[in-house]
């Protein structure tokens, strides 16, 4: 860990959903320059986690800091600050009746008033950048899962954010693709200085691009360090997320929680 400024900082985060604690007691410090990736089962929190991140839920409790400053309640302040973020959520969220170009454009049409001809270059740069450059006039229906997954990476990069979010973003994507994707996020972030969370599931292709792994469950985080020392842990808890198995200290979520199992 560095000495300067963390990138995202929350202290004694309690975060609520429908009027009950999904996290509590968060405190988590993300330096510049790495890529953090946040682990844990399905309904967990991991996405509960970013929308704090992003400023669209408020904490119950404790604080939550976002490149250096506190995540503001005021929508202006908020949406200045998600310039700042490139984010990549669950599913593409990609328009079906632009092409890959003009959905890249977007973000630079909305948040800038640069003239036509230096975005249509800027977008030509993105879609280079994740290796589309040939498929700037493709609609999404032409593009395979993965390439369609790229085209959205590059709408994220669009405004040069300094902090990259993916939630889930291996999600329906082979082996081959998910390689791909996991790469180009390494990759990225090194040669554009960025910092990412990447939040998934997907734990054995997620690790080998990552520098520190965060592992939630039971509403809390169980593990924090890189991953080496998650692969080698012997708790009960991380044993048994990175083994997949049903049975063990974390509570199976798909019946809905009483009283006594919360
Ligand atoms: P993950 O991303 O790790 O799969 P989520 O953060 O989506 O988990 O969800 C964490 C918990 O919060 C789950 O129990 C889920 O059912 C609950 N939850 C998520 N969103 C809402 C919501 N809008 N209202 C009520 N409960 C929610
Ligand atoms: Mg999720």
């Amino acid at each position: 860990m560095t000495t300067e400024t963390p990138i995202v900082r929350l202290t004694d985060l309690r975060l609520d959903r429908g009027g009950r604690a999904v996290l509590r007691d968060i405190n988590l410090s993300m330096p510049r320059g790495s890529i953090v990736a946040v682990l844990g089962p399905s309904g967990s929190g991991k996405s509960t986690l970013l929308s704090a991140l992003t400023g669209e839920l408020a904490p119950t409790a404790g604080r939550v800091e976002v490149l250096g400053q506190d995540v503001p309640r005021r929508s202006r302040a908020l949406l200045e600050l998600r310039k700042g973020l490139g984010v990549l959520l669950q599913g593409n969220g990609l328009l079906t009746d632009l092409t890959a170009a003009e959905n890249v454009a977007l973000p630079l049409r909305t948040h800038t008033d640069l003239p036509d001809a230096l975005i249509q270059r800027l977008v030509l740069m993105k879609l280079n950048a994740v290796g589309l450059r040939a498929a700037a006039d493709a609609y999404p229906r032409e593009l395979s899962g993965g390439m369609a997954r790229r085209v959205a990476l590059a709408r994220a990069l669009a405004l040069d954010p300094p902090l990259m979010i993916y939630d889930e973003p291996l999600t329906g994507l082979d082996p081959i693709a998910s390689g791909v994707v996991m790469s180009l996020v390494r990759r990225l972030n090194d040669t554009l200085g960025l910092t990412s969370i990447i939040v998934t599931h997907h734990v054995h292709e997620t690790l080998p691009v990552a520098d520190h792994a965060i592992v939630i469950a039971n509403g809390g985080i169980v593990f924090s360090g890189t991953p080496a020392q998650l692969e080698a842990s012997t708790d009960p808890l991380v044993q048994q997320f990175l083994r997949g198995q049903p049975d063990g200290p974390i509570a199976f979520d798909a019946a809905p929680r009483t009283a006594e199992a919360a």
